[in-house]
């Protein structure tokens, strides 16, 4: 007999699913899968105070870097300047209305959502609550960090100004020092983990899901929740402290990873062939597809920037595309080749997905600041917009892809699985 174990102490590798007892772990240390070594979580200071002084920090940081401007340019006795907001109004005002949306969702909405609830979480669990919502909040969190982006942002930022010093005076404005400290203080806050606040919050007094929607079974298969963690014998098809649906693997994983990049592959041929810039100056009209600028920056002394830009914007995405074809390939055929490998292989394609928006950021700027009538107007071409689509759909794709299908053809050392 096996003894019985507290459903909150079970936790099931994200990338194989091997099921592990929860063990504590000291401040900074991680503990890892004993198949495949993901972390499967990181020992943090689970402190609620800490916590929520920290996400409080961040919102007026973040409040500081929406509503200043980010830099300001002078040349031959005009200015302009630029907050975030405004670069994409004029974006949407362009007829660029995709890429506008795009960007305002990861740098403005998705970073407001995820620091917003996660205050309104942090200061409920701080005086000993469980806030109503406290579910729909936490998932949300989990959805939000996925798709923000401020870090990308920052690095955007950065190169735009160092791209228009070559075209005019930069004077930079506090909207810069603000973004720089949002990026500091948000690698804080994404070390919250949401499950680890539903472990907290799972033992305090406050509403909760209507019990009658939890039939347990105790000879029902485990399954792991994928949207907060919780490990559970069950029969019912939503999680019972969530209320996410439960299945043992994505429905239709490969299929649609399959899907997503064909949609993604053909798109990133209009992506690099058509101007993602058109510059109208006093010396003409010139047009700028992703790789002039590249040779731009590449002749004009920066070849630091012209391989930062070459390696986020082509490299990336062709390796991302092929990287995902072999991953939906070999779990389509139960592979069992290299396993390991292939998990290591996937985590980097969802780690370096968001890099690639780096182009589109520092479009939307370039756009914004060089308005200067008379001498020159840079507007955004349709490159930019497929581009954009070639992005979000290669994320999407990496997303539908369950990477425990890389494990189920793979025999198990005893280990118990769900
Ligand atoms: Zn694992
Ligand atoms: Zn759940």
């Amino acid at each position: 007999m096996v003894p019985p174990v507290h459903r909150y102490d079970l936790i099931s590798c994200h990338d194989c699913g091997v099921l592990h007892r929860r063990r504590p772990v000291r401040p900074r240390e991680k503990a890892r899968c004993v198949r495949c070594r993901s972390v499967l979580y990181r020992g943090i200071h689970s402190d609620a105070s800490r916590m929520a002084a920290i996400t409080l920090g961040a919102v007026f940081t973040f409040l500081i870097a929406q509503f200043f401007p980010i830099v300001e340019l002078e040349v031959g006795g005009y200015n302009s300047s630029a907050t975030l907001l405004g670069a994409i109004r004029v974006l949407w005002m362009e007829q660029m209305q995709l890429v506008a949306a795009v960007v305002f969702l990861f740098t403005i909405l998705l970073p407001a959502v995820e620091l917003g609830a996660l205050l309104y979480v942090t200061l409920s669990l701080r005086s000993g609550q469980r806030p109503p919502g406290f579910d729909h909040l936490l998932r949300a969190v989990g959805m939000a960090r996925r798709w923000g982006m401020t870090e990308v942002l920052m690095i955007g930022i950065l190169i735009t100004i160092v791209k228009m010093t070559s075209l005019a005076q930069v004077v930079v404005q506090p909207g810069l020092f603000a973004f720089g400290a949002l990026t500091l203080m948000l690698a804080i806050v994404v070390s919250f983990d949401p499950k680890m606040l539903w472990n907290i919050g799972e033992h305090l007094p406050g509403p909760r899901r209507p019990a009658q929607q939890v039939i347990r079974d105790e000879n029902a298969p485990l399954l792991a929740c994928h949207s907060c963690g919780l490990v559970e014998a069950a029969r019912h098809r939503h999680c019972a402290r969530c209320g996410a649906r439960l299945h043992r693997r994505h429905p239709d994983s490969v299929g649609r990873t399959w899907a997503f990049l064909l949609a993604a592959t053909i798109l990133y041929i209009p992506a690099n062939l058509l101007p993602v810039m058109y510059t109208h100056s006093l010396f003409g009209k010139e047009d700028d597809t992703i790789i002039s600028g590249v040779v731009y920056f590449w002749t004009s002394g920066s070849p630091a920037l012209a391989a930062i830009i070459f390696i986020a914007s082509i490299v990336v995405p062709v390796l991302k595309l092929a990287a995902l074809a072999l991953l939906a390939w070999t779990a389509q055929r139960r592979s069992r080749w290299q396993p390991m490998q292939r998990t290591a292989l996937y985590r980097i394609v969802e780690f370096v997905g968001r890099w690639s928006m780096l182009d589109i950021f520092v479009i939307t700027l370039t756009v914004a600041l060089v308005r200067f009538q008379s001498l020159a107007v840079i507007t955004a071409g349709p490159g930019a917009m497929a581009f954009c689509a070639v992005v979000v759909l290669t994320m999407i794709a990496a997303m539908q892809f369950d990477p425990r299908l890389i494990w189920d053809p793979v025999e198990s050392n005893g280990e118990k699985h769900v």
